[in-house]
């Protein structure tokens, strides 16, 4: 098994919110684990629970050169001492960068492939060609969401439901496999607000009810800031205030563009008076600039 700290509760006590009569928390998920944090180290529980009960020795996933999913799984496989391979999309470039560098001294062997190569990652003779190449291998998806992700983030969700009382969760949308989890997980009369950090991103109120079938979720789709791993001047100014004015570190590609989509919400009276707002911070931080 992983390690795991449970993590804090923090209140932003924040004009802002008391302005909007709603009380605004955030639980700290990003202390989870120092590296496989957030979402991710409940993406990938029962993920590698499966692995390992099945004996594979190796795990094999797939991801961009700066995804923190890559970051996750590397530091997973090396805590439970599996080996790992990342097909990352893209030509190697060197020096490589902070998520690539930390992978490969986890252990995790990069395999780089085309973007159109990368493209046919789901189809069987893709995979075979990795299979005769590498032999056998337990395979976590892209971004890691698959059903048992789903499982594992509903176990959190049914533990924040215990620990604390609040109407809506707010949370960063990227494949909507986090979000299909807390669905699942925190009770119906809850509101779940998923923030999505890609343009285009209509298809994922499909992708999230092939996991639940409970409709009391919204996605907005505002938030991108130009499309995935993109940001504005606007969206660095806001981070940059908001990290001086909470004890709460953010990442430019999910958490930041939630934030401030938190705080549009509430300046544009969207909550009910005297609501109480959960962000569920997914982590993210080593991909912040340094
Ligand atoms: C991966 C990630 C997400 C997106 O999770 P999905 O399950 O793909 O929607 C959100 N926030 C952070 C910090 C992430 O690393």
């Amino acid at each position: 098994m992983l390690q795991y700290k449970n993590s804090p509760i923090i209140e932003l006590k924040l004009r802002i919110f008391e302005e909007a009569n709603v009380r605004v928390l955030v639980k700290c998920e990003y202390l989870n684990h120092p590296f496989i944090s957030g979402n991710k180290w409940w993406k990938l529980k029962y993920n590698l629970e499966a692995a390992t009960k099945r004996d594979h020795k190796t795990i094999l996933t797939f991801g961009g050169a700066y995804s923190n999913h890559i970051y996750a799984t590397a530091a997973a496989a090396r805590e439970l001492g599996l080996k790992s391979i990342g097909i990352i999309r893209g030509e190697e470039t060197l020096p490589l960068n902070p998520t690539l560098s930390f992978a490969k001294e986890c252990g995790m062997e990069l395999h780089y492939v085309s973007r159109e190569m990368y493209r046919t990652k789901n189809e069987e003779s893709f995979l075979q060609k990795l299979k005769d190449q590498y032999g056998d291998f337990y395979l976590i998806p892209e971004g890691g969401t698959n059903e048992l992700a789903v499982k594992g983030v509903k176990e959190f969700a049914q533990s924040l439901n215990q620990e604390a009382e609040f109407d809506y969760l707010c949370l960063p949308v990227g494949t909507g496999g986090t979000m299909a989890g807390i669905i699942e997980g925190l009770d119906k009369s809850k509101q779940v607000l998923g923030f999505v950090s890609l343009k285009g991103g209509q298809f994922l109120e499909h992708e999230i009810q092939i996991y639940t079938r409970r409709k009391n979720f919204n996605l907005l789709h505002d938030y991108h800031f130009g499309g995935y791993g993109k940001m504005t001047q606007s969206l660095t100014d806001f981070t940059n205030q908001f990290e001086k004015d909470n004890s709460v570190q953010l990442d430019p590609v999910y958490t930041s563009k939630m934030m401030l989509g938190v705080f549009d919400l509430a300046r544009d009276g969207f909550f009910k008076k005297d609501s109480i707002v959960m962000i569920l911070h997914t982590g993210g931080l080593q991909g912040r600039p340094q």
